[in-house]
């Protein structure tokens, strides 16, 4: 596809020529013409002085019956613990969402034994829970939870749908998105409601540079991803007032091709990332695997979390559930010591929200501490253990 010049109005002026900046666009005598280098930047339209340049309807059809579409839903999440925190953190920014368009706010749970974690979903904001229970959600498989979800939105019909961006949620919700051939903005760090209504779903791109805000005029529903710990938790009323509804699925949804053989939990000694209060990362400035023992000790002391820059986890010296960054988690401890990371953009943009940040590294110009609270100009084989000793005997622990 490209842009389509009207013989009727272009005069050959070349002012498209100069705007396209893939030179996709040549001019004769009479009229400019497109060539397959176009990509529908829209450049030329704004450029043409006699509005004859036009661009190809590149949309898909709309969703039909797309003006009956109403509430904003939270796709929740359940683990072994009970419901995962992102779900009450949707629920924060769900009902902003529903506050300002006027609607209601639901959550969806499918499971088993959900009826003590629904009731206490409507007490953080929650005006319905729609409980889907069946043996056949539990173990989790994305096959089945999306066939469901989708199966329920047909016959609910939300015009919003949130969803945490954790491992579950990435693996199901663009199945979701996919089978109902709408749009689907992950990782957003900002939502908002616009004056047509329609959901604004701003995200970092660009490797961090640049922040862009997505909507999804033409499709239902507009569907996001948020990262646990980027939304505030929202109070808990207990006198809130709502309603919970069964949803029975149909057959079809449940069939699975995937037989879940077992399960086996990433096995840590320290708190998980995205829960730590502190987080002690380590980068390639630890030369090597063993040297994480300086970073898991003080992790440990604190009763904090062992973060790894990518690099260390490419290396093999510490497992991608470690990583922070772009690719990786995006924490937001109350602490967050940065211990040999140099501060790529695509490392920052996982812990910038951190409410204190301290860098250690021993280059002074290391971009870690444009961000940093505390920078701490040393080698950190011998500040860490030294913080360490510092911190035991402040405690009396030797
Ligand atoms: P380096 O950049 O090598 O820095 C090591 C630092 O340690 C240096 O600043 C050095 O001065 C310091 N140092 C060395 N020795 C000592 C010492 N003895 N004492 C104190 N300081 C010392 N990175 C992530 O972390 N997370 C991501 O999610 C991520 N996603 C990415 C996605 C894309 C698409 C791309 C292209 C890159 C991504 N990266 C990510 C990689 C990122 O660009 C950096 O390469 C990476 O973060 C660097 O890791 P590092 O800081 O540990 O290593």
């Amino acid at each position: 596809m490209k842009a389509t010049i009207d013989k009727e109005k272009c005069v050959a002026c070349g002012a498209c020529v100069d705007a396209c900046p893939q030179g996709a666009i040549t001019v004769d005598e009479e009229i400019a013409t497109v060539d397959d280098r176009c990509n529908l930047c829209g450049l030329c339209v704004d450029a043409c002085p006699e509005e004859a340049i036009g661009l190809p309807e590149v949309r898909g059809p709309k969703t039909e019956g797309i003006d009956a579409y109403r509430g904003v839903w939270v796709a929740g999440e359940v683990d072994g613990g009970g419901v995962h925190p992102v779900t009450h953190e949707l629920l924060g920014a769900g009902r902003r969402l529903a506050d300002k368009l006027g609607v209601e706010l639901a959550v969806v749970l499918m499971g088993q034994g959900l009826a003590a974690g629904a009731r206490d979903l409507i007490g953080c904001g929650a005006d319905r829970v729609y409980v889907v229970e069946h043996p056949g959600l539990v173990p989790f498989t994305d096959e089945v939870h999306a066939k469901v979800l989708v199966e329920l939105i047909q016959a609910k019909r939300p015009e919003i749908l949130l969803a945490g961006a954790t491992a579950t949620g990435r693996s199901y919700i663009p199945r979701v998105a996919a089978a109902l051939r709408t749009g689907l903005t992950a990782d957003c760090t900002g939502l908002d409601i616009g004056e047509d209504r329609l959901l604004y779903q701003t995200r970092p791109a660009f490797g961090g540079n640049v922040m862009a805000t997505i909507i999804c005029p033409n499709r239902r529903p507009q569907m996001a991803t948020v990262r646990p710990r980027v939304m505030r938790k929202p109070g808990f009323d207990s006198g809130r007032q709502g309603v919970v509804e069964p949803f029975t699925p149909g057959p079809a949804a449940l069939a699975s091709r995937v037989k879940v053989i077992s399960s086996v939990k990433d096995a840590q000694d320290t708190t998980p990332l995205t829960e730590a209060d502190v987080v002690v990362t380590g980068g390639r400035g630890l030369q090597k695997a063993e040297n994480f023992k300086l970073v898991r000790e003080l992790a440990l002391l604190v009763n904090g979390a062992v973060g790894a820059s990518r690099s260390v986890v490419d290396e093999g010296w510490m497992p991608y559930s470690h990583q922070v960054g772009q690719t990786g988690k995006t924490v937001s401890p109350k602490l967050y010591m940065a211990c040999g990371v140099s501060g790529a953009i695509q490392h920052v943009v996982g812990m910038q929200g951190a409410e204190i940040i301290v860098a250690v590294n021993k280059d002074p110009h290391a971009p870690i501490f444009d961000v940093a609270d505390y920078g701490v100009v040393a080698d950190l084989f011998e500040f860490l253990p030294a913080l360490t000793k510092k911190i035991r005997e402040e405690r009396g622990e030797g």
